[in-house]
């Protein structure tokens, strides 16, 4: 195809985009990036709840009662990366503590762990209404203030739990049930904004690994896949303590 033709077919489609409401997105996905991702002027993570705590950059802001930025350990080596918060989490501006968070809670007390060693975070900080799966724009919004936690925390191992966060963070639309039981490399491009020294963010190799698994609140409704997660698990524990 010449150059000419492929500009051509580049903006009939950006325009496309542009009249169904998602040129940000589709621009984001075309090029690996979040147009609207900003280096934020936080620099603990402490300043960075502050700052998110306010954030109104997307419409959840209307509808949320806490923002749910993560707990834990700010230095730990493992970080849990749900979807967004629930009712529950809403309610109580905590992530992962209805009935999800609570066989979460039973997984990390069988790796031998508290909730108090790990980091617990969601992609969102705001609830979505009725729980419906997050939007693009949502998403575009709210997804570089984890990469800035991770990128303050700097965990050996990130474990995702779920399809969405575990294709969001890694940028793959690969399923769930394909991408996990296997350590990926978390992709250099995430560790580009906040906390760290510059010279850190531009190392290919960040020595973080993700491991994608299936979410708590699919595991309530299968069961039997119980059994796969624990085998994610039991890599994930020898992983840190190396
Ligand atoms: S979901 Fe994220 S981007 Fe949207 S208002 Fe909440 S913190 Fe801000």
């Amino acid at each position: 195809m010449r150059k000419i033709d492929i500009i051509e077919a580049l903006k009939s489609y950006l325009e496309l985009e542009k009249e169904s409401g998602t040129y940000e997105y589709a621009l984001g996905r075309m090029f690996k990036m979040d147009l609207k991702e900003k280096p934020g002027e936080s620099q603990t993570l402490d300043e960075l709840k502050k700052e998110v705590s306010r954030c109104r950059s997307c419409d959840l802001c209307k509808t949320r009662k806490n923002v749910v930025f993560g707990s834990g350990n700010p230095h730990a080596k493992l970080m849990f990366i749900g979807e967004a918060p629930g009712k529950d989490e809403d309610i109580q501006g905590l992530p992962f503590v209805g009935r999800a968070g609570q066989l979460l809670t039973k997984i990390i007390e069988a790796m031998g762990m508290k909730r108090d060693d790990v980091y617990i975070a969601n992609i969102l900080k705001c609830r979505p209404p009725e729980n419906r799966a997050p939007l693009p724009a949502e998403i575009l919004a709210c997804s570089g203030n984890v990469r800035r936690q991770v990128a303050m925390i700097r965990p050996k191992v990130i474990c995702t739990l779920g399809k969405f966060a575990s294709q969001t963070l890694l940028k793959t639309e690969t399923p769930i049930t394909a991408l996990r039981g296997k350590f990926l490399e978390y992709p250099a491009f995430n560790l580009t904004s906040g906390g760290i020294p510059p010279e850190r963010d531009r190392r290919r190799d960040n020595g973080i690994k993700v491991m994608p698994t299936f979410h708590p609140a699919y595991l309530l409704r299968n069961p039997q896949d119980k059994k796969l997660v624990w085998e994610d698990m039991k890599k994930i524990k020898k992983e840190i303590s190396k």
